[in-house]
């Protein structure tokens, strides 16, 4: 079948078979598939849906369209379907090898009002986030620990199609989200995955039931290509700790790796609470009680920490600028924003603090855009904090003085009051 009919068939909402899905997923990644085709066939799927069988079928092509590692039963990944102030893998994936458990972690980039690891990373000098396949094996094999990006070798259709979907309005689809995740964890061979699906203001998933949905077609591909997993849907209304923007975030994942400074506690908790899950999955930890512990222990003794450094030392970073995170990249303006009344929080809006943060240079409107490592903002209260007029209600890093301004007004409009008690947010749902 060409691809023309195919898409005609998916337009009128009939299944396609197995290996229409592999002619389209070869034929576009070959670029024998113009761009304008596969447009409106990701409009097509964005519009009628994908059953189970053919999203399984769509994330098997995926993962086969490059090289794959062979399966590596002792080795557990984790993946965030992404959001404001995510700096969890900073953290977790440390934790989790101190506790002799090996991570071999591939991360992308921030997009749009969604923060990534691999943009936190490249805040320290030096740090390199491009290792060949070969550099990732060698060195999960010595040191047990790599925090690197996406390799273009692997599931390079996905590279391809999320360019694609960027560009056409079609990223918020649950079988492309979750063939675009599990397609890329498949080819990166862990035998154990946990999945944070993070539903809210600041997430893809606007709702918990289509979190939950996701959470579930994932975990089902996962059973299916005998890959372990572990699924926790989280909470994105409000940013996950106080920092939003690169190298600020990566100030607070190292202040909680060397319990310096203010730690948030929710962040911490999330943290501990995703480490002890990939600990139990990987059979490092009996259950998830005991993984936790172990968790803790990682961070208090330091051990978590001597991993960050080792990890930064293998891969080029500057460990001198890690050890005085003061040294990172800082921003010319430094602007905090007293409440403007007293109150409980009703709201932190993720989305419009991640929107912000970007404006500022922090994130990229389009793929390959620079960014500005040092700028973002932190917040200084979570939903349910009671808040006195006057007190620190944000902090605004910036370079550009018209920037600042705006984000002055975003900020505001990101926090919503009550006269009345409001119930913090759960983390977990
Ligand atoms: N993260 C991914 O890797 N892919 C998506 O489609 C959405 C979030």
């Amino acid at each position: 079948m060409g691809t023309l009919d195919m898409i005609a068939k998916k337009r009128d909402k009939r299944a396609l078979t197995g290996d229409e899905i592999n002619d389209f997923v070869r034929g576009y990644t070959r670029g024998d598939i113009p761009d304008y085709l596969a447009a409106a066939f990701l409009m097509a799927v964005f519009i009628n849906g994908m059953t189970e069988r053919e999203t399984v079928a769509l994330t098997l092509a995926m993962a086969d369209s490059g090289k794959q590692l062979a399966l590596m039963q002792d080795v557990v990944d984790k993946h965030s379907t992404g959001g404001v102030g995510d700096k969890t893998t900073l953290v977790v994936a440390p934790v989790v090898a101190a506790c002799g458990q090996p991570v071999g972690k591939m991360s992308g980039r921030g997009l749009g009002f969604s923060g990534g690891t691999v943009d936190k990373l490249e805040s320290i000098p030096g740090y390199r986030t491009d290792l060949s396949i070969q550099e990732f094996s060698q060195q999960l094999r010595e040191i047990g620990l790599v925090l690197t990006g996406q390799s273009v070798e692997l599931a390079p259709a996905d590279g391809k199609l999320y360019a694609l979907r960027d560009a056409t309005g079609t990223v918020e689809s649950l079988p492309l989200i979750a063939a675009s995740i599990m397609s890329k964890k498949i080819a990166a061979g862990a035998g154990g995955i946990v999945l944070d699906v993070k539903w809210g203001l600041g997430a893809f998933m606007q709702t918990l039931e289509d979190a939950r949905s996701l959470a579930r077609l994932m975990q089902r591909i996962a059973d299916g290509v005998g890959r372990r997993s572990a699924v926790l849907l989280s909470d994105m209304n409000q940013p996950l700790g106080c920092a939003v923007g690169n190298a600020l975030e990566l100030k607070e994942a190292i202040g909680l790796l060397t319990s310096t400074g203010k730690i948030d506690a929710g962040f911490r908790e999330h943290c501990l609470t995703v480490s002890a899950h990939m600990l139990a999955l990987g059979n490092h930890a009996a259950d998830v009680k005991t993984g936790y512990r172990m968790a803790q222990d990682a961070l208090q003794s330091g051990a978590a920490w001597e991993h960050f450094r080792r990890v930064v030392a293998r891969q080029g970073g500057d460990l001198a600028v890690i050890d005085d995170p003061s040294l990172l990249p800082n921003a010319r303006w430094v602007e905090t924003i007293p409440a403007p009344h007293s109150g409980y929080l009703r709201a932190v809006n993720a989305r419009i603090v991640g929107e912000t943060a970007v404006r500022l240079g922090a994130g990229r409107a389009k793929k390959g855009d620079p960014i500005d490592h040092a700028v973002g903002i932190i917040v200084h209260h979570k939903v349910g904090d009671q808040v006195a007029k006057g007190d620190p209600l944000a902090t605004i890093h910036a370079n550009d003085e018209t920037k600042l301004q705006v984000a002055r007004q975003s900020v505001l409009e990101a926090h919503a009051w009550s006269d009345t008690p409001v119930e913090p947010l759960p983390l977990f749902y």
